[in-house]
């Protein structure tokens, strides 16, 4: 198409948004360089055979990501992200920015390399163990790759803060960290070096605590709203009396590290480790405290619900271990009277599971002897695993069910933990106490591959972007009419959905005409760019060129957009489309994606729950 027939589509088809760029057309206009592919370090591989048939293995998300360009491992659980990827990152972080600094969080950015000194005071020197990356530096002091944060702020808070005034704060930044996993696997979803985003409350009070932690959250929400990947909220917060507010933020996924229980009816979600259910019968544990190989240092009785196992993480909070302690479970069967006489004779009042009647069987009552197992002996609470198929313990008549799924945020209230150990303290109303805390994280880099691992799957072979953090939103493939490429760009950069300029520095232009059009068409779907405009044989012909759209979420029927027939096979919807009625087209595919998928720039929460 000539300028001479843009023009004329202006004059013809007036005051339509999605022309406006067309209108203003400039033919001298060069397409920026960081659009070019030719522009950009992109080692794709070459198509492989079809994968799916029975000698060749599904390829995992890392080796997609491998292979598309996105990430280059340079050691074990340690990538580069290459420039594509970095795109991702950088919308990713752009999104996080947004909706934490709308709720007043202030970025700063500490170092990462870190004095032990504040992690002696908190205990964590001794309780992360061969997690921590340390070192001695060329004078002898030893210091520690951070992997978090909360000692750092802390000593920045406690030096710098004079006045209750001064709080509340909410201190953020987004950097690397730094974690020697015993086992890196899955590319960025367990690796030893990453990036996360983490957030640091100070308040006055208890109350105020709780009320961050709560925005927070919400913010949390419109964050993963915003990313497009449907994620679910776990509560991780076990309810025993000293544990404390954590929610888990989770892409549902089968590949997925966490056991998620879920309940249909009330929608209570927790993980595996800390779900609370209802059961019925009684299974009665010995547990021992360990330490080191042999040395027992104190054993107590442990009664939990039939067919089930005690959980240590649990019992944990009613009975702390040291982090070379730990706790080792013996089933007792009715007639191991030796198994009830040790419990019975420890120092130890019995647990007992709540959700078991709360007065022990008879026999277990009687193996322990008189005066021991009375109510008022036993320390009631959740001590138990639950299970897939338990009754809900917050309604009635749900059961709960499992599903697997990537953690990618968490969000702690940690009142005083750190502020006491560091003595962080504010005077408010004549009165002194510690300052309350939250820590809030995201990661980012996980991110990048959850959403692979979730939106990709069955996707053609390709990966498949959520809109708003695609890396480019939309590629043009000019196979014939290269000369065009320009006004194609100026077209669609001038569209907006909602009033928004969605494809502004978002369009890739694959110019790499050294390539072949299979090549260049097998990158656009394996890169996963959600619309590509094709400008094939139909563009030297009728001036039509084939739009693809590959939008996780959206759903799309064989129909029509705008009056323009369009095909959808799996995943993937095409039609053809002739230029003057591109910007329509997309506009109206957009929108409609915006019912079924986030669209670009949204900020409602449509995905909550699965
Ligand atoms: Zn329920």
């Amino acid at each position: 198409m000539s300028i001479g027939l843009l023009r004329s589509i202006c004059t013809r088809r007036p005051g339509i948004g999605s022309y406006t760029a067309a209108c203003r057309l400039n033919s001298t206009f060069a397409i920026p360089q960081n659009s070019k592919l030719s522009w950009m370090l992109l080692p794709t591989k070459k198509p492989t055979k079809k994968s799916g048939s029975a000698d060749i293995p599904k390829p995992t998300t890392t080796d997609l990501l491998t292979k598309a360009g996105y990430i280059h491992q340079s050691s074990a659980g340690i990538y580069t992200l290459m420039p594509m990827a970095q795109r991702v990152i950088d919308k990713i972080e752009g999104i996080i920015d947004d909706e934490m600094q709308a709720i007043g969080g202030q970025k700063l950015a500490m170092p990462n390399l870190l004095s032990p000194e504040n992690w002696i005071k908190t205990g964590r020197w001794e309780s992360t163990g061969d997690e921590l990356f340390s070192f001695k530096d060329r004078k002898q002091s030893t210091l520690i790759l951070g992997p978090t944060h909360e000692e750092e702020v802390t000593a920045i808070v406690k030096e710098m803060v004079r006045s209750f005034r001064q709080y509340p704060l909410r201190l953020y930044q987004t950097t690397r960290k730094f974690r020697d996993e015993a086992r890196p696997r899955a590319g960025l979803l367990r690796g030893r070096e990453f990036i996360m985003k983490d957030m640091y409350s100070f308040d006055v009070t208890r109350e105020q605590a709780i009320e961050t932690f709560y925005t927070v959250e919400r913010a949390y929400r419109r964050c993963f709203g915003r990313i497009g990947v449907p994620y679910v909220v776990a509560d991780a917060d076990s309810g025993n009396i000293g544990g404390s507010l954590s929610k888990e933020f989770h892409f549902v996924n089968p590949s997925g590290e966490d056991t998620l229980l879920a309940c249909q009816s009330c929608g209570y979600t927790a993980n595996e480790e800390r779900a609370r259910s209802r059961c019925a019968g009684h299974s009665a544990f010995l547990a021992t405290m360990v330490e080191g190989e042999k040395t027992r240092l104190g054993q107590r009785l442990v009664v939990v619900p039939a067919d089930h196992e005690p959980s240590a993480l649990k019992i944990k909070q009613a009975w702390p271990t040291q982090s070379s302690q730990r706790i080792e479970f013996t089933r007792l069967l009715a007639n191991n009277s030796t198994g009830y006489t040790n419990a019975a004779t420890g120092q130890l009042a019995p647990l007992v599971d709540s959700a078991c009647d709360v007065t022990l069987p008879h026999e277990l009552a009687s193996a322990l002897g008189s005066g021991s197992g009375s109510e008022s002996e036993v320390v009631t609470g959740d001590w138990h695993v639950a299970q897939a198929g338990d009754s809900c313990a917050e309604c009635a008549g749900g059961t709960l069910s499992a599903q697997r799924a990537i953690e990618v945020g968490h969000i702690f209230y940690l009142g005083d933990k750190y502020s006491r150990a560091m003595d962080l303290n504010v005077l408010h109303q004549g009165e002194r106490s510690h300052v309350e805390m939250g820590c809030f994280g995201i990661g980012v880099s996980r991110i990048l591959q959850a959403a692979a691992e979730c939106s990709s799957s069955g996707a053609n072979g390709g990966l498949m972007w959520p809109m708003n953090i695609a890396p480019f939103l939309a590629a043009i493939v000019p196979l014939t009419g290269q000369d065009h490429v320009p006004q194609v760009y100026q077209l669609l950069s001038g569209i907006t959905v909602k009033g928004q300029s969605v494809f502004k520095d978002n369009i890739a232009v694959d110019d790499r005409d050294y390539l072949s059009a299979g090549f260049r068409l097998n990158d656009a779907q394996l890169l996963g760019f959600p619309i590509t405009v094709v400008l094939g044989r139909a563009f030297a012909s009728s001036s039509e060129v084939e739009v693809q759209l590959r939008i996780p979420g959206m759903k799309l029927e064989a129909t029509s957009i705008a009056g323009i027939e369009i095909k959808c096979d799996g995943h993937e919807c095409r039609a053809l489309v002739r230029l003057d009625a591109l910007g329509e087209f997309l506009t109206a595919a957009l929108e409609k994606a915006s019912s079924s998928a986030v669209a670009p720039g949204q900020t409602d929460d449509p995905l909550v729950g699965v």
